[in-house]
Parts: C-alpha cells; structure tokens; sequence
C-alpha cells in the first residue's frame, strides 16, 4: 500500500520530532526555509567549540516514550548530566544574585516589603484578565507590580503593561518572585496559587528530579541530532503555492520547483506565513516581534562562580541572560572559557565592534567575569523577531489566523511556539499527543 505525504514546515525541535514520530508510517518531508537546522535550538560551529542561541537545556520531562526517543541513544560519556536544579542567578538593581534566578522582592524597604505581602496573601475570586496589567495588580498587588514587574517586563517587552497578554509572565519564566522568609515560604507552597507565584529563596532549596543533559563540547544541536535525519530534510526551501480544493490541500510546490502531492501539512512557522501564501488578506494586529542579538564570547580568565545562566533585569544594563558554557560542561579548568550573551533589541543594524566592548564591560561589572579577561575570540549571531511579545489584540488575531487556516484547509495542522505552545516541555508533549493521533 501507497504511504500517504505528510509534509512538515520548519525543522526546529517540533519539525525534527513530528518527522521523527511519524516517519515509519508516511512519507515525510521537512520543509526550512533558512540553511540551519534546529530552529531556536540550532548552534554553531566555532573551532571545536559549539555556540547555542540562548540557554538550551536538554532535560527528561519524565514522560516515558518521549525521554526514550530524546534520551536513549545519547552517548553517555559525551555528556554533562545532572539531577540537581539548573544553576540560574540574576542581576538587578545593581547587584548580582547567585542563590537563584527568580525576581527578588526582599530587596525593597521594609514597609514595601510588609505591603507586598499583605497584597499577594489578600483573598482573591478567580477572574479572567484582559491584559498582564490587570493581572498582576489582581495576583501580586500593586506593590509588587510597581516595584518588581513593571521595570523587568520593560527590559524584556519594551512594551507597557496593558498592551501585553497575561501570560507573559510564564512565558518569560518570571512568575514567582522572592518575598518572604523561608519558613513562610515552605508552608506557602503548599498551596497551589502561592506554588505558582512565590518562588524559594535559593535554588538549592527546589528539589528537580529530572536529569538535565549538557554537551561536552557545546550546542543544543547535538540534542536533535538522533531525530535529525537529513534525507528528509529540504534547506534554503519554502513553499511557493497550495493546491487546495474542497477544503483539501492536495498539492504543494516548493521554491525548487518540485511538487509533491499532500495528505496533511504540519506548519510549525506562523499562521500568517501560510494565508500569505494563499494570498488570503485578513484584518488583523501584528505581535510586537523583537529581535535576538547574542555576543559569543571566549576570553582567557576562568569564569569565578558556578552559575550554568544568569538573568539580567536590570535596565541599566543592555545585556539580557549570560550562558556560561564552562560552567553547562562542568569543565571549568580547561580553556577556552565561553559564554554567549543575548541581548533583546528592537534595532535592525548593530556595529559589531561596539556590541562585544560594551558586552564585556557590562560583564565586567556584574562581577560575573574577572575584570583581568581578556578577549580571545568571539563573533555575533542575530535572530530576527526571534522574541514575540503578544499584546491582548495580536494574540486575538494569532488564534484568529489559525482558526481561519483551518477553515481553508481540514487537513492542516499547527503545531510547536507557533501553535502558543512556549516552552520546550509543552511543545514536546503537544507534539507527541498530536502525532500520536495521527498514527492511529
Ligand atoms: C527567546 C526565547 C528563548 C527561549 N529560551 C528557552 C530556554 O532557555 N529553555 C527552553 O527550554 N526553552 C526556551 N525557549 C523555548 C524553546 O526555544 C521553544 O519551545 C522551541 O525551540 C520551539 O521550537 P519550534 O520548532 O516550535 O520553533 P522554532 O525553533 O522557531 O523552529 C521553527 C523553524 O521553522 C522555520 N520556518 C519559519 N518559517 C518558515 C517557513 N515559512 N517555511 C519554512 N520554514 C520556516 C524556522 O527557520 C525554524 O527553523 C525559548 C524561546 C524563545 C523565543
């Protein structure tokens, strides 16, 4: 009997496991329109060295089938692994904080303090929120909001706090803040609305009990490598036209010119890009899109503590989250030491030079390298609206988008970042769940 086509857009993460699941059943073809692979989790070769776009962490998410395929065939020896929590830190109001990487309102004078806490600990009803300013005055208070969220979501969002969807906060990690004592904190979080909101003091206080995987030698990549299978895969390709009839698309060409017959389409880039491709218009609000600019670094001086990444809020400072491989690979006596810095701008041109001088004096004076480092090498990476901050209309007008796709075609399936699944362990689960449907 004849495979039926499926045919798959993008091969980040979701691609790669979507191709991977279903490839014994049907003929798969992954379809990416730039020369990488690996999306958000591709990395690049320098020297020996591998350099990622971001804190890239592989780690068991405790689902039987999934941790098998992701996991199994790892060589062991070529991998730093380990079960205690990530090692994250922040930098804020002037200072570096090395017991965790969560917002830490416990900095704030006193009477602020004791106001935050009768705030976040008021009875509340359940309500559903139009936009992140009504819910976090709702959840956190306004002291909190004030004086933590507003200055931190500036440096992420560049956006006020009406003009973006409430769950920013989960989507940027920051949804619990430090704010009281240990003690009150264990008894807190017991409940499952304090859980969500209010983080432990040190990160060694946070029991992980999944093993988290980091290469020897660097790079998110070398994760997908076991679900990478090339003879599948079509670079610097995209599709240029959709046969569609009867609410079916039948056909597909690609910028190649070859033509392959479809039974589903899985699109993991944005909804937008396949209307567009029908040259269906819609009325609708863009996201705001930011962009990802990320200094890699190697210097010469060891790095001087024990943090895997580091988050920076403070607006002082142009750099966002520092990776310190060295530190990932558990190999911090042998050069070279390098790290990658990831800076979120709205800016389309950057002079390379000026970016790594200010990357490595701001790094300086976090104390987060020795002042003595010296550069070795390094270069800069950018990713174009990598960073996609949803305001309450655009998020409408994503969902709408793909409802609309839908209605187009029956046999289109949205799927990973683009389909509003975040964070890596949503993704992976919703992708698995849904191709799992499709096999039976
Ligand atoms: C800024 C940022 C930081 C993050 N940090 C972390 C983190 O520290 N830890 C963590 O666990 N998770 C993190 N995540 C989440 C994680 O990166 C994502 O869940 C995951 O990588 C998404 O994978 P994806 O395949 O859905 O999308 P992507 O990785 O974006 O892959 C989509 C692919 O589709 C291709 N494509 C796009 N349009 C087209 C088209 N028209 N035709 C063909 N191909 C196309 C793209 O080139 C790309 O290769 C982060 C996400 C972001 C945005």
């Amino acid at each position: 009997m004849n495979k039926k086509n499926i045919i798959i857009i993008g091969s980040g993460i979701t691609g790669l496991l979507a191709n991977h699941l279903l490839k014994k059943k049907f003929n798969t073809f992954i379809i990416e329109n730039t020369n990488n692979i690996g999306g958000l989790l591709s990395s690049i070769k320098f020297k020996d060295m591998y350099f990622d776009y971001g804190t890239h962490i592989a780690f068991k998410i405790n689902h039987k089938k999934l941790d098998k395929i992701l996991f199994d065939k790892l060589n062991k020896k070529e991998w730093n692994i380990f079960k205690k929590s990530v090692r994250e830190g922040i930098y804020n109001f002037g200072r570096l904080d090395k017991n965790s990487g969560t917002l830490d309102a416990r900095n704030l004078e006193k009477e602020k303090i004791v106001k935050a806490q009768k705030e976040i600990l008021k009875k509340r009803q359940k309500k559903r929120f139009h936009n992140l300013h009504e819910r976090l005055i709702h959840e956190y208070g306004e002291t909190l909001t004030f004086n933590i969220y507003k200055k931190a979501i500036k440096k992420i969002a560049n956006q006020g706090l009406n003009n973006i969807t409430p769950d920013f906060l989960e989507n940027f990690s920051i949804e619990r803040v430090r704010l009281f004592k240990n003690n009150q904190v264990l008894n807190l979080k017991r409940k499952p609305f304090y859980n969500s909101k209010i983080s432990y003091n040190k990160i060694s206080d946070r029991n992980s009990p999944y093993e988290k995987y980091y290469h020897k030698k660097g790079g998110s990549i070398n994760w997908l490598k076991q679900i990478i299978d090339m003879k599948k895969i079509s670079l610097n390709t995209f599709v240029t036209k959709v046969q569609i009839k009867k609410k079916k698309i039948l056909n597909i060409k690609l910028s190649n010119n070859k033509e392959i017959k479809c039974h589903k389409l899985i699109w993991s880039a944005p909804p937008i890009s396949f209307l567009r491709m029908i040259k269906k218009k819609i009325k609708g609000v863009k996201p705001n899109s930011r962009n990802l600019l990320i200094a890699h670094l190697e210097i010469n001086e060891k790095i001087n503590h024990n943090l895997h990444y580091m988050t920076c809020y403070d607006t002082n400072f142009k750099i966002y989250r520092v990776t310190f491989y060295s530190n990932l690979r558990n190999d911090n006596q042998n050069k070279p030491y390098n790290l990658s810095c990831e800076i979120i701008t709205d800016s389309n041109s950057y002079n390379e030079k000026k970016v790594i001088n200010n990357v490595l004096k701001e790094l300086k004076s976090m104390k987060v390298i020795s002042s003595k480092s010296k550069l070795i090498n390094s270069f800069i990476s950018f990713k174009k609206s990598a960073v996609i901050i949803h305001s309450p209309e655009s998020y409408k007008s994503f969902s709408n988008q793909i409802k609309i796709c839908k209605k187009i075609a029956k046999n289109i399936l949205f799927l990973g970042r683009n389909n509003f699944k975040h964070s890596l362990y949503q993704n992976l689960v919703d992708t698995y769940d849904q191709c799992s449907k499709l096999k039976n």
